[in-house]
């Protein structure tokens, strides 16, 4: 009998594929890496087990070209939760490996951490006086000084500083203070573990105990407003894990990762931090992956991806910004980062945290039915006060691109008491519509149900759901007219208006479009930290995280865009967005003082915000999704097909529905048309599937999907299954 290996690779296959080992070559552990021939390409692929005897007749077997790794590349724990993940998720084995490895890993480079820089300070820097450097170069003086103490700095450690560190250090290094090496070596951040740890509120207090590092599994939700110290907490629980000799992974939505998140574990911890982000060049990522798995990281700050890293000494999993919904990937494998950390802290049996101003329903309904612990800290730390919530009734209100009298009168009174202003509306754009004052024609994208965005700046046209570009008309191509005029509000639109109201006072403008150039976002919170940027304005970019200690008043423009969503999920996403942003006022000793303009004042969910906050609202929300039998009352998953036709989608998704198993208590609802029909040029249509038991779901979906694939209008869309969808 042949032995056989079962690799996992790339490609739409439900199951590992078989093949023979090579030669006399000894067998691949499971975990290691190969090489493998698949149709006509050599792929990377990743060893999973070895067995016997194959399904497949002998002679349709090959062998595998080479293995890649001599030792396991994943342990067993690593191994079994992405198998888990592609079962859950219903995506192909191999796909959920490339989802989980770094890009050099999966495309076959050895696992051998890269090269890194660091700096040293020459015997002349070592000599001079950092106060005496030129007066204008702060950043050169910062930088100077640390390495006079330390003698080294790391380049993750060098990008962690505010401004332009990468430039400071040019300077530092054309003038002979410095000198650039290349080493091997992880490229860690180095903790300085010089700040000391507060004294804990009891409501912090009462957080810490209940988390028990080193205690085995549970999961806690700390449900705390913004600024009341989770941070601390999580700090304390890691300083107990370190000490323990075990590892922390801390995860994180992309917008929270802040310089000054990393900058805070810095000060504070005194380990070796490692980051694992998009934004990382490939061998960085795959250092920062080693480390972990080599235990020379400490701690593991990351975006979704990281609860995929490989941890020697595994000790506690955090994830911050729980109810975010970036820690969902919308595409490919669709995973939950939230769910998937809880799931291996349970099987690594080490604690799990779970924090958040603004909780998802979906946590809250563990922590009430007793599978989370819960712990709310409702007042902020260091006896600052929580901001005042404010509704404004823009009904017959007289506006000027979209601010009222009452709003402006506000801010006026705020920037003369040396206040900072927020201002805050979710959309990019100087007016989402362009139309004709003539004919009323509106500029629409050809590709997408959806008008373009005009972009005065630019003079473009742009849509936002597919990319698409154009320039600005001169004309309208309907009848000739020159009159196009801008209708409803984007940032660009809303900064103009503050710019010619408050000419005086420094404004930055914070969205996609205003920080493409590397580190500006950076530059511009921390100009804002700063107190140098009196008006604040832009998108969900600055409502995630951000210490803006200076802010008072915080604006949110229009409220009304979120209330009326088709989404079940719409309320949420309003309330939560709500809550963060007004989290941003005030958090110092003065209070903050935070506006909602809108047309429906008297709106429930409104109502229910500002009399009893989010707690509020996420009971009102529960006991809704309960009566309407929605998530997280009962489980569900999206059937989604898109094709380049309007009916194809359509009907591949009616066929689908009629191969549904009979299962009590799993129901499917629709083919109905998704909520942006055509979107990039395709039509796009779903199938929802509720079930009432979780379990029942999988059963459904393990029976159901495998016939999808035999169904002859299968090949003339292109589909994907979503379980638990954050957009539906
Ligand atoms: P959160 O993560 O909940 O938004 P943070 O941990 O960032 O809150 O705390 C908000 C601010 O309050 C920070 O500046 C932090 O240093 C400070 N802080 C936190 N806990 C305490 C405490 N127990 N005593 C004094 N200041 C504290
Ligand atoms: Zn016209
Ligand atoms: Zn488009």
């Amino acid at each position: 009998m042949t032995a056989i290996i079962q690799v996992a690779v790339p490609g739409p296959f439900a199951t590992p594929l078989d093949y023979l080992p090579a030669g006399n070559a000894p067998l691949p552990p499971a975990g290691t890496r190969v090489r493998v021939p698949l149709g006509n390409r050599r792929v990377t692929g990743v060893v999973l087990a070895h067995r016997q005897d194959s399904h497949l007749d002998g002679t349709r077997l090959r062998p595998m070209i080479e293995g890649l790794d001599e030792h396991p590349l994943l342990d067993g724990e690593l191994l079994d939760l992405i198998l888990w993940t592609a079962r859950y998720y219903h995506h192909p084995v191999g796909e959920a490996f490339a989802t989980a490895l770094p890009g050099r890993l999966r495309h076959g480079h050895p696992a051998t951490g890269g090269r890194s820089r660091h700096y040293t300070v020459t015997p002349q820097g070592q000599a001079t006086d950092p106060a005496r450097l030129h007066r204008r170069a702060p950043r050169q003086a910062e930088i100077l000084t640390w390495l006079q103490s330390r003698q080294r700095i790391t380049a993750a450690s060098l990008a962690t500083l505010e401004g332009d560190p990468v430039g400071a250090m040019n300077r530092l290094l054309d003038r002979g203070l410095c000198e650039s090496h290349e080493s091997h070596d992880y490229g860690l951040i180095e903790g300085r573990g010089e700040a000391c740890a507060p004294r804990l509120s009891p409501a912090q207090q009462a957080a810490a105990e209940a988390i028990a590092p080193n205690g085995g599994h549970h999961t806690l939700l700390i449900e705390g407003v913004t600024g009341s110290g989770k941070t601390e907490v999580y700090l304390g629980a890691i300083e107990q894990v370190l000490a323990a000799g075990r590892q922390a992974l801390v995860i994180v939505p992309e917008i929270g990762l802040t310089p000054q998140l990393i900058g805070r574990f810095q000060q504070r911890l005194n380990a070796r931090i490692a980051v694992l982000h998009s934004g990382l060049a490939d061998g960085e990522r795959l250092n920062a992956w080693l480390a972990a798995r080599d235990g020379q990281a400490d701690v593991i700050i990351g975006t979704r991806s990281a609860v995929f890293v490989p941890l020697s000494a595994p000790g506690l999993i955090i994830v911050d910004e729980e109810h975010d919904q970036s820690l969902k990937q919308a595409e490919g494998l669709r995973y939950s980062a939230r769910d998937l950390a809880v799931l291996r802290g349970s099987r690594l049996d080490i604690p799990v945290i779970l924090g958040s101003a603004t909780p998802s329903l979906e946590s809250l309904a563990n922590a009430r039915d007793g599978r989370y612990g819960h712990v709310q800290i409702s007042e902020r730390a260091g006896g600052a006060r929580p901001p005042a919530l404010r509704l404004l009734d823009m009904r017959g209100q007289p506006t000027r691109d979209g601010l009222s009298q009452p709003l402006l009168d506000r801010v006026s009174q705020h920037l003369a008491d040396d206040g900072q202003v927020l201002l805050f509306l979710n959309r990019r754009g100087f007016a989402p519509v362009l139309i004709c004052h003539e004919c009323g024609w509106l500029a629409e994208c050809d590709r997408c149900d959806a008008r373009y965005t005009y972009h005065r700046q630019r003079q473009r046209l742009q849509c936002h759901h597919c990319d698409r570009e154009q320039r600005l008309p001169a004309h309208c191509p309907q009848c000739g007219s020159a009159d196009l005029r801008p209708l409803g509000l984007g940032t660009e639109r809303i900064e103009s208006a503050l710019r010619a109201s408050f000419p005086d006072h420094p404004l930055v403008r914070v969205d996609r479009d205003s920080t493409r150039r590397r580190g500006s976002f950076e530059q511009a919170m921390a100009d804002a930290r700063r107190g140098e940027t009196r008006l604040l304005l832009g998108t969900q970019m600055l409502a995630k995280g951000h210490h803006l200690p200076a802010v008072t008043l915080v604006a949110i423009i229009d409220a009304d865009q979120g209330l009326f969503s088709a989404d079940f999920r719409g309320p949420e996403r309003l309330a939560q967005l709500v809550i963060q942003v007004a989290g941003r006022a005030g958090r110092a000793e003065r209070p903050g003082e935070v506006v909602i303009q809108t047309h429906h004042p008297e709106h429930p969910l409104l109502q229910t915000l500002l009399a009893g906050g989010y707690p509020a609202f996420a009971r009102a929300a529960l006991a809704e999704r309960q009566a309407a039998g929605l998530p997280p009352a009962t489980a569900m998953a999206l059937l989604r097909a898109e094709a380049v036709d309007r009916s194809t989608p359509m009907d591949f998704l009616a066929a689908a529905a009629g191969q549904a198993p009979g299962i009590q208590g799993v129901e499917c609802i629709g083919p109905y048309p998704a909520p942006m029909e055509r979107r990039a040029g395709r039509y796009r249509a779903q199938l929802m599937v509720q079930a009432v038991e979780r379990r029942n779901l999988q059963g459904f979906l393990d029976g159901w999907l495998p016939r999808l694939a035999t169904l002859p209008s299968a090949r003339r869309v292109r589909w994907s299954v979503d379980v638990d969808p954050a957009e539906t």
